[in-house]
């Protein structure tokens, strides 16, 4: 069924008052039995799962004073930062991970760049399994980080010593860059993580092993998350691959963190560039924002929502938000301290 109309300002009132009411604190969520079988774990699970495809919201929807207008993007993958006006006005940008393609520190600094030319008064980043230059454990690996991103290590160093920095991650300075950690803004709680389940022998960053190494990254999530950004998609929304054969590749336990225990209102991912929309479960609204398609060539439209602004809060706020790297709260300011 496809809902004609995208979910009102009051509607999604209505429903953060019951999302919030209705969570239980500390809800145990555990690990599927078919964790490493995700569709037929889907279907298992299916018939007591509500799927509602969403019509977006229309990019020139009038901006109002009190609610957050939020861009998503995702997977853009050095592909959209020639591309003009691709990303339209907003207060908040939102970039679920897939920035690089691969991680080299040009193309870091190309995406940073492009943030700095975005009128957003705040960009909050996570990164994907191309941006492999944020992983710490494959950092450390000198000589395979340069095969994966086709370098010699002699040209990463050259990179990194042009731009003045020792690693990627200091390239990034035009963000709140988010990596297992959360931010609160205008009273609203965002929370990133850059994991998704492995896929085969495929090497990238932030990969985990489907069951309890991927519920122990879930677990850190804050239960009080308004708006959960991950670069992996849950089980059942945005993560089919092959349409003809019905082939989910979402989290299981993320489903299951999201609907039993954090509740959040939105879900914003990427990853499964196919898996592209919005759908909703009629308590939290999942938005795919892959901005690339399967084959790297069309591009997407960015995905806009509304958030209304807590009371006692006001978007005057969103100009004492710094860039920063939050990396599992630990805080990171710009200039370097
Ligand atoms: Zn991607
Ligand atoms: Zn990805």
């Amino acid at each position: 069924m496809v809902v004609r109309t995208y979910i009102s300002t009051m509607l999604r009132r209505l429903q953060r008052t019951l999302t919030k009411s209705g969570k239980r604190a500390g809800a145990e969520v555990k690990v599927h039995h078919l964790t490493e079988e995700p569709t037929r774990a889907w279907e298992t699970i299916n018939n007591s799962q509500t799927v509602i495809q969403v019509t977006q919201m229309p990019h020139d929807t009038q901006i109002s004073s009190k609610e957050l207008r939020i861009v998503c993007v995702s997977d853009t993958h050095v592909l959209v930062e020639d591309v003009p006006n691709f990303i339209p006005p907003g207060d908040i940008l939102i970039h679920a991970g897939d920035f690089g393609h691969g991680g080299a520190p040009v193309q870091v600094k190309r995406f940073n760049d492009f943030l700095g030319t975005l009128p957003h008064s705040v960009k909050i980043v996570i990164a994907g399994n191309h941006d492999q230059m944020f992983d710490e454990r494959i950092v450390r690996h000198k000589g395979f980080v340069c095969q994966l991103i086709f370098l010699t290590e002699t040209e990463l160093d050259t990179q990194l010593q042009n731009y003045g920095v020792q690693s990627c991650r200091d390239i990034l300075t035009e963000c709140v860059y988010l990596e297992d950690s959360s931010i609160k803004i205008c009273g609203v709680n965002f929370y990133g993580s850059p994991w998704q389940p492995k896929h085969g022998r495929v090497p990238g960053a932030f990969r985990y092993e489907r069951g309890q190494q991927g519920l122990d990254i879930w677990n850190k999530i804050p239960n009080e998350t308004d708006i959960l950004i991950t670069h992996g998609p849950p089980l059942g929304h945005g993560d089919l691959v092959d349409y003809s054969r019905d082939n989910h590749c979402g989290c299981v336990e993320l489903l299951s963190t999201v609907q039993q225990r954090v509740k959040p209102e939105y879900h914003v991912f990427g990853h499964i560039h196919e898996g592209y929309g919005v759908t909703t479960d009629r308590k939290t609204t999942y938005i795919n924002a892959s901005s690339v398609d399967r084959w790297y060539s069309d591009l997407n439209k960015p995905i806009v929502f509304d958030f209304p602004i807590p009371k006692g809060h006001s978007k005057e706020e969103l100009a004492h938000v710094k860039p920063c790297h939050l990396i599992r709260n630990k805080v990171r300011r710009f200039p370097a301290d």
